[in-house]
């Protein structure tokens, strides 16, 4: 996980922090969170970065967890709606 400051061409808008999902008002400059390939995921709010960066990467991991497993549940979904019935 990285953190990228960003300066923000439209300040004052509310953002959802990535990490704890609260609105946000972004200021002239953002951070943002990545993942190691640099791919953006989203704002993280000061409150967030004050608890420091060991947090944020655990809470980005449990994030990024909670996504596979939800891919995975409606994979296999999918399948189950594909078995034939009354066979
Ligand atoms: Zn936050």
């Amino acid at each position: 996980m990285k953190l990228q400051l960003e300066c923000n061409h439209t300040p004052f808008q509310k953002q959802t922090c990535l990490t704890c999902n609260s609105l946000i008002e972004m200021s002239e400059a953002k951070v943002i969170v990545c993942n190691d390939q640099g791919k953006a995921y989203g704002e993280v709010c000061p409150h967030c970065l004050k608890q420091g960066f060991g947090w944020l990467s655990n809470r980005f991991d449990q994030l990024n967890q909670v996504s596979k497993v939800k891919e995975i549940d409606v994979v296999r979904q999918a399948q189950t709606r594909r078995m034939p019935v009354g066979a």
